[in-house]
């Protein structure tokens, strides 16, 4: 602690011609001075599955994250649907911005609380890795063709991506990541799934994953009002009957933000964003006081989640997604797009499963060890929307080179 003390930068403290590297035990010693007390540490990780030498600059939380930004399932988000099938336009969400807009409300939230930003980060950024083509219809469809052989949720196959799917080492396979990260992948799963027996049962979450699980809900209702406007599937008069949007044009309203009706829905879109993520962190601020969580496992034992809406503004946010689970995601626009997706991932199932020998070698492999079916679903889990739609015209359509 002390040769940390002498290394901290006071105003002029430290001068030009002084090197200066902060090493990985000088940001854990800045962990234990400067974080909240019920924010977790990479001193208490429960560590990783295949043991290994610390970095010298980087935290375990630091180095989880950048595993996944280098890995292949998160470059893939760049080609996934968030709600529009990614080929449908350029202006809209794909899970690589939507995961990056979770990012930025995820270290917001954790910034004001004095959570663990690099073990945010590294939550977020993985959040939404285990996604099929296609978004949720994907899903639907993989866990129907899997129901006799353990079915399929995206939360899981984030783990099993991050597990075994990934490829960095000879030793071990997947990305050998802290049971923290691997743990809050699972989320809704944790109690369900046969993956979450290795993790202890808590009622709740690290503080870090339900922060990131609060981002998740307000990066994607703001920007699936934003893309729902901007694609015209519903106009901006129809979210007029909501309090929230109603709430957030005053705001806007009083910044003066001009006569163009393009720039006053921007900010309104704006102020939605900034009214969700101060109320996430005042009432999440204050339910963490009065709850006196003291400690990362206090947050985890704690009986309710910390990180949520005040009841006003919560009950806000529950009529604007209702709004768009009627007026957007059931639209009859999306329907049709997300119909066609279904069924071009049923028909790939079908066809590898009728000929294995149809699937590229590596997953013939991976099937003999992992059996065919979840083998077969491994592969086009991993898919991008793109890729998705061109195998099913090499392998389906009888006139396209195979
Ligand atoms: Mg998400």
């Amino acid at each position: 602690m002390s040769r940390t003390r002498e290394r901290t930068i006071e105003p002029g403290g430290i001068g030009a011609g002084t090197p200066i590297l902060f090493t990985r035990e000088e940001r854990l010693a800045r962990e234990e001075r400067e974080l909240a007390p019920y924010a977790m540490r990479a001193t208490r990780s429960r560590g990783r599955r295949h043991p290994e030498p610390e970095d010298r600059f980087r935290t375990v939380f630091e180095r989880d994250r950048d595993r996944i930004i280098h890995s292949t399932a998160f470059r893939r988000l760049e080609y996934k649907t968030q709600v529009f099938v990614n080929h449908e336009g350029d202006y809209y969400r794909t899970r690589l911005t939507h995961t990056l807009e979770v990012l930025q409300v995820a270290r917001s939230l954790a910034c004001a609380l004095g959570l663990h930003e690099a073990l945010v980060e590294a939550i977020a950024l993985a959040h939404d890795i285990g996604h099929p083509p296609f978004g949720h219809k994907g899903e639907e469809a993989l866990d129907e063709k899997m129901t006799e052989h353990g079915g399929f949720r995206h939360n899981r196959q984030a783990l099993r991506i991050v597990d075994l799917l990934e490829n960095r080492r000879a030793a071990y396979p997947g990305l050998n990541l802290t049971a923290e990260v691997r743990e809050s992948l699972l989320k809704g799963e944790r109690k369900r799934a046969p993956e979450a027996a290795e993790f202890e049962s808590h009622p709740q979450f690290l503080l870090e994953a339900q922060v990131v699980d609060a981002a998740d809900e307000t990066a994607y209702t703001n920007h699936d009002v934003d893309d729902g406007l901007k694609a015209e599937i519903f106009p901006e008069e129809a979210l007029e009957p909501l309090a929230i949007w109603r709430r957030a044009r005053r705001v806007a309203e009083g910044e003066a933000s001009g006569s163009d009706p393009r720039m006053r829905v921007r900010r309104t879109v704006n102020a939605l964003i900034k009214i969700m993520i101060g109320d996430l962190t005042e009432h999440s601020s204050r339910t963490i006081a009065r709850l006196r969580l003291d400690s990362p496992e206090a947050g985890r034992d704690a009986s309710e989640t910390a990180i949520g809406h005040s009841p006003e503004i919560g009950a806000e946010v529950a009529e604007l997604r209702a709004f768009l689970r009627k007026n957007f995601y059931e639209h009859y626009r999306v329907t049709r797009m997300m119909s066609k997706a279904r069924r071009v991932l049923e028909a790939l199932f079908d066809a590898y499963i009728a000929n294995p020998r149809t699937l590229p070698p590596p997953f013939q492999e991976w099937t003999e060890k992992v059996g065919l079916e979840r083998g077969a679903c491994d592969y086009i889990a991993g898919m991008t929307d793109r890729f998705a739609r061109d195998e099913y015209r090499r392998l389906l359509d009888p006139l396209e080179r195979a």
